[in-house]
């Protein structure tokens, strides 16, 4: 097993203490979540993230894609159908199915094929597709829009020409005339249509002045400007030992899968170096509660973000857990012996990174 992901939590008492001393309710909560877990509960999914594109068309200073070692290609129709197949039969309650991973996922001709078949066997779910832009044309936008999709989200991360190419090594010409584009279909459209998000990630090359451009420019045309965090990729700097830290919700409603099927905790771990199975060869839920994620579950409610290692400094731990946790549960099948109904997440989970 990757991480040396064995033995008791690491200080796991102390911790507590200090969580229970700050966090009181919160301490507790997680105290009888563990508890169910050692009991035998396990822990249904309710956000499927799925990649269904390793490589991408751009080269984002921000992005390890060009040096992953990992194998690049593309999920097709058949297995996507399969995997989508297996997650519905398997008792996961997924409310948001979610496209990005490594790639991009209009790379892929048969991506508004693939959403159309969550939504048919998903019908509750939310569906969102993350995209540079770079490849959204009339006619892709077209067959999204026809795809019954949700979210289109679309990555630009500058505004300037100069900073956009050096950023993205894609055309900003191109990338704006397509979202724009796609922006007028939407809104001449008076049916049901998909929302368009588009983000700005922060790098060196975008000062501030530049962001303002960007969202000055894009809040009247889109649904919503967003400005994420800036991922890690499992290098997240140490985190200080005062820093309160909360189990990382991903572990406890995200089903993250590779195209090649392989399932892992988050998309830190770009390379799948935690590997929690595969869902072409086992059952999804299975795979979601093997003893890897659920040591790293009871270690992480039990204070210890030691193990693996991509954990150790995951800003995921900090603010976006305590938020999730205030408002939200994980989604239990009953304890064993137990007969209450599972429990439901308090809303629907956030979209992927
Ligand atoms: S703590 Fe961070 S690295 Fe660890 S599983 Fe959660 S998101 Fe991934």
């Amino acid at each position: 097993m990757a991480d040396g992901l064995t033995g008791e939590p690491v200080n796991a008492a102390q911790r507590f203490g200090d969580m229970v001393e700050r966090f009181g309710d919160m301490a507790q909560r997680f105290a009888d979540l563990a508890e169910r877990l050692r009991s035998g509960a396990r822990v249904l999914p309710t956000q499927l993230a799925l990649e269904t594109v390793c490589g991408c068309n751009a080269r984002c200073v921000m992005c390890p894609s060009q040096g992953m070692r990992r194998p690049k290609g593309m999920l097709t129709l058949a297995t996507h159908h399969l995997m989508a197949d297996r997650v519905a039969e398997s008792g996961a309650a997924i409310e948001i199915i979610s496209h990005a991973g490594m790639g991009e996922p209009l790379r892929d001709k048969t991506l508004p094929e693939k959403v159309a078949y969550e939504k048919l066997r998903f019908p509750a779910a939310s569906v969102m597709v993350f995209t540079n832009g770079s490849l959204l044309d009339a006619e892709m936008g077209r067959r999204l829009l026809d795809s019954g999709v949700d979210v289109v989200s679309v990555s630009i991360n500058a505004f300037r020409p100069e900073t956009y190419t050096a950023t993205m090594g894609l055309s900003r010409e191109r990338t704006y005339a397509n979202v724009e584009a796609f922006r007028d279909l939407l809104a001449s459209t008076s049916g049901p249509r998909p929302r368009l998000n588009v983000s700005l990630v922060r790098t060196e090359l975008c000062g501030e002045d530049e962001v303002g451009e960007f969202v000055r420019h894009w809040t009247p045309l889109a649904d919503a400007v967003v400005l994420p965090p800036t991922i890690a990729w499992g290098s997240g700097p140490a985190l200080g030992g005062g820093v309160p830290r909360f189990p990382c919700l991903y572990l406890w409603k995200v089903l993250m899968v590779d195209f090649d099927g392989t399932v892992k905790p988050c998309c830190e771990d770009y390379e799948s170096s935690v590997p929690f199975g595969n869902i072409l060869q086992q059952d999804p839920v299975d795979v979601f509660n093997c003893e890897t994620a659920r040591r790293m579950r009871l270690a992480q409610l039990a204070g210890d973000f030691s193990r693996p290692g991509i954990c150790s400094g995951c800003v995921e731990t900090l603010e976006p857990a305590r938020e999730w946790w205030e408002s939200a549960s994980p989604l239990l099948e009953p304890n064993v012996g137990e007969a209450a109904a599972p429990e439901r997440s308090g809303r629907p989970a956030a979209a992927g990174k």
